[in-house]
This record gives structure tokens, sequence and C-alpha cells, in this order.
């Protein structure tokens, strides 16, 4: 009898660049399609998904692509390992074998962006993403508001304008809060689809080179106006939130419902902020110890890191 073949959760495809749509002057959306790109799936909401890119002058020749390809990439030698990076799902279309990725510009600093920057249709790229055969869930989603969510408050900066535009085109009509984005050009709001009525987007040009320092204060102001409508924590301000050293580890909880049941379902108001470590870091004090809202009900992703590429490398 041969053995079950084992269904992961993620699988890697390959693709090739379909389209390529300036969104803004910082955004760019890739289609990308493939063979197996119908056999992608999606959580919903900030799926993520890793990219896998090409190296310099070996592209994928030395990429392993069977079912164990991470564990056989990770022992590779560095000069041989393509560079992986995380997305988030924009759209998934699996009837035409089609994946949107918007890609924030920042020049030619890391690979996935000088890959963004330089490409053209027909460019070949790998996607490690859910695997529809598995059926979920995959894993790879952080918004995961309580049942009882009144208002949102959703907040990041131009990394997190995917996501946050995905999250807001699977929100019930009736939905209500303020997403506030931090994006290079004003522009780049046309990176956005579908918003439900009741939710208020408010878009805050970054000034050059300093990051969060108009998206902070946009999010007191707009976590200041949700929290009088009652719909923060009754609970006084927490004063225990441990301290998160952004330079040495990863700045992440995304807090569940089957984990955080009793707690969460006393809370009115959801919060999801992603975008530059730091910048979150500073985010998620303001609405926890200051704001009193329950630390059970804001989800908060470090993104990135200024200053330190994604891999480390
Ligand atoms: C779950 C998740 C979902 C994400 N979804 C998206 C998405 O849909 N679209 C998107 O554009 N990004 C997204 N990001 C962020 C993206 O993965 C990072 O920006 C990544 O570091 C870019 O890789 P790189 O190769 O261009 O730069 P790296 O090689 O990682 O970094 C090189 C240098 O560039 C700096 N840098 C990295 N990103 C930025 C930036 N955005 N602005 C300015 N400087 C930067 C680093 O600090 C470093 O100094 C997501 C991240 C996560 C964790």
């Amino acid at each position: 009898m041969s053995a079950p073949t084992l269904v992961t959760p993620y699988h890697l495809v390959s693709s090739t660049v379909a389209r390529i749509v300036d969104l803004g002057r910082g955004f760019r959306r890739f289609t990308f399609t493939g063979p197996a790109v119908h056999r992608l799936a999606s959580g919903g909401y900030d799926q993520r998904v890793k990219l896998i890119l090409p190296l310099p002058d070996r592209g994928f020749a030395d990429l392993p692509t069977g079912g164990d390809w991470y564990l056989q990439w990770r022992a590779l030698p560095d000069e041989c390992r393509n560079p992986v990076r995380t997305y988030t799902v924009r759209a998934l279309r699996p009837e035409a074998a089609e994946v949107d990725i918007d890609i924030a510009l920042h020049g030619r600093t890391g690979p996935a962006s000088r890959w963004a920057t330089d490409a053209v249709v027909g460019d070949e790229l790998y996607i490690c993403g859910p695997n529809a055969e598995h059926g979920g869930p995959y894993g790879g989603v952080d918004f995961l508001p309580p049942a009882h969510t009144d208002q949102f408050l959703l907040a990041g900066d131009p990394t997190a304008v995917p996501a946050i535009a995905a999250i807001l085109e699977s929100l019930p009509p009736h939905a209500r809060g303020v997403a506030v984005l931090e994006v290079e050009h004003a522009s780049d709001g046309n990176a956005l689809g579908r918003v439900p009525d009741g939710v208020q987007v408010r878009l805050v040009v970054r000034e050059p080179g300093r990051h969060g320092s108009r998206l902070i204060p946009a999010v007191e102001v707009a976590a200041a106006e949700l929290c009088g409508t009652g719909s923060c924590h009754d609970t006084p301000p927490s004063t225990d939130l441990e301290d998160v050293d952004v330079d040495a580890g990863l700045l992440w909880e995304a807090p569940r419902n089957d984990e955080d049941g009793p707690a969460r379902d006393r809370t009115r108001l959801y919060a999801w902020l992603a975008g530059e470590a730091a910048v979150i870091k500073s985010l998620r004090r303001h609405l926890v110890s200051e704001r009193g809202i329950d630390r059970k009900s804001v989800a908060f992703m470090g993104y990135w890191r200024q200053g330190r590429a994604e891999d480390g490398r």
C-alpha cells in the first residue's frame, strides 16, 4: 500500500507577471499567472504569502521546488538562496488563474522593491501561498476580530495598505470605524477598492523619510473619537504592557477568538495595526496604555523594520 500524500496548508507555485498597473506614484499592482496559480487559495482579509525572488545572476537555478522546498532552501549556501519576502494577497481569481499583489516601492534598497521597480510582463517569480487542495484553515491571517465588534480602527503605512484594502472589501456593509493610512503620495489612495459607507478613510501623506510622524497623531485622533463614542473597554488603562525590543525580536501579536474568547467578548472596538515596527509599537502603547483598549482586541504587526532587511541579510 502506498503512503498517503501529505497535503500541506501552503505550497510553492511558479508564476509569471501577466500585468503591471501603477496605482499611484509609490504603488505598483502585479497580476501573476501560471499553470498552478488556480491551485492557490486565500483565507481572506490580510492573508499573507511569500514571494521568492530571482537571484541577480542565477535566477531560480538553485531553487528547490518539491514539497520540502523550504527545508532544502534553508540548507543552501547564502549565495544560492533566493530572497524570500512577505506580501499580502490583494485579490485572488482562481478561475482566471490570477493573483494580485500590490507592492509599495521603496527604491532599490531591497531585492523585492528592486525587482518590483524593474519587472516587466513575462518575468518569473515563485509564490508560496495557501494550498487550495488543503481546504484550510491555512494560517497567515491575523485580522481576527471578536464576534461582537461594533467598530474598527485600521491603521498602517504603505506596506499595510494592501491588507487594509482587502479587509475593507471583506467587511460587512454595516461595518463602522476609521482607517488611517500613511502613504508616500496622495495618489497611493488609488490602491483602495470598495469601502463600507460607515468606515471613514483618512490618508496622511508621509513626511519624506519620517515614517510614522503623521500616522501616529492621526491614529491618536481617530482613537479619541472612537473611544468617545463609548466603544472602548471600561477597565482602567493597562500598565503591565511588556516592552518589545523591535531590534531584537518580532513585533507581532494577533489575539484569536478561540484562545482569548471571554475577555474579547466584552470588547466593542477592534484595532488592527501594521507597518514599521517602532511606529506600530508606539501606536499599540497609546491604544492600550493610554486609551484603555483591551490588549486582546488590538492586533499589531511589525511588517518591516527600518534599517533591517526582512531576512536580516
Ligand atoms: C505579513 C506581511 C505582509 C506584507 N504585505 C506587504 C504588501 O502587500 N505590500 C508591500 O509593499 N509590503 C508588504 N509587506 C512589507 C514587505 O515585506 C517589506 O517591506 C519587505 O522588507 C520588503 O522587502 P525588500 O526586499 O524590498 O527590502 P528588505 O531587503 O527587506 O530591506 C532592505 C532595506 O529596505 C528597508 N525597507 C523595507 N521595506 C521598506 C519600506 N516599505 N519602506 C522603506 N524602507 C523599507 C529595510 O529597512 C532595509 O533597510 C508585508 C510584510 C509582512 C510581514
